[in-house]
């Protein structure tokens, strides 16, 4: 993301501030989107009719979204979460976001232009995505319930809120519990979580 930069004062070390348009911050923010792959995640709920646009103002037919804004573009549903929880990403995105003014709902308010601290870079989660999608799509067919994933997703969404919310510790192992019992079934994504995160603390190791 391209911008003014404002240099830290002399005499303590301030954090970067990087000038940003409103229309720069959705476009990183979907680009990012679409380099974790999670068009494949929305694909599957999509087709069993759990898309989050739906109902929307905004959407029109056969053409998408017209009044795309920075709300909808930091919002993750339960499925998007549990994948950035679980690769210790959740964070990272939620910090980046958190410095965008005036998100509301399906709309925003906020400035052309404005000042922000982080930029936002994820890795690459395609493979993960992809188990992802997989386990979604396998789950939605063996259920007897068209809409079984939907309402595992909001459990997830429930589930990883409350879990980053509460500081108890018996309190998140509790929803700990919780979130594995819910994401048992997605044995392609813990398979590819599992090389993922060898390969990301092996990446650590020889820094
Ligand atoms: S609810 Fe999640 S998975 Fe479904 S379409 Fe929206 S962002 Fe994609
Ligand atoms: S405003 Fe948000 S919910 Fe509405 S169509 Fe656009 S992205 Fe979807």
């Amino acid at each position: 993301m391209s911008g003014l930069t404002i240099n830290s004062s002399k005499s303590q070390p301030q954090p970067e501030l990087k000038l940003v348009t409103r229309q720069k911050v959705i476009d990183n923010g979907l680009q990012v989107m679409q380099e974790i792959g999670t068009n494949q995640i929305c694909k599957v709920c999509i087709e069993h009719g759990g898309s989050c646009c739906s109902g929307c103002r905004h959407l029109s037919d056969r053409v998408g979204c017209q009044l795309r804004n920075t709300s909808c573009t930091a919002w993750l549903c339960g499925f998007l979460k549990y994948m950035l929880f679980k690769t210790n990403l959740l964070q990272t995105w939620n910090d980046y976001w958190e410095q965008v003014p005036g998100q509301d709902f399906r709309e925003d308010f906020t400035p052309e232009v404005f000042f922000i601290q982080q930029q936002l870079a994820l890795p690459n989660l395609q493979e993960l995505s992809e188990a992802l999608a997989a386990d979604l799509n396998e789950l939605a067919e063996q259920q007897a319930s068209p809409d079984f994933i939907l309402t595992l997703r909001d459990k997830l969404d429930k589930n990883v809120d409350q879990f980053l919310y509460y500081k108890n510790v018996s309190t998140k192992k509790h929803l700990k519990r919780n979130i594995d019992v819910l994401s048992g079934s997605f044995f392609r994504f813990h398979q590819a979580l599992d090389s993922y995160l060898m390969a990301a603390e092996g990446a650590d190791n020889r820094l």
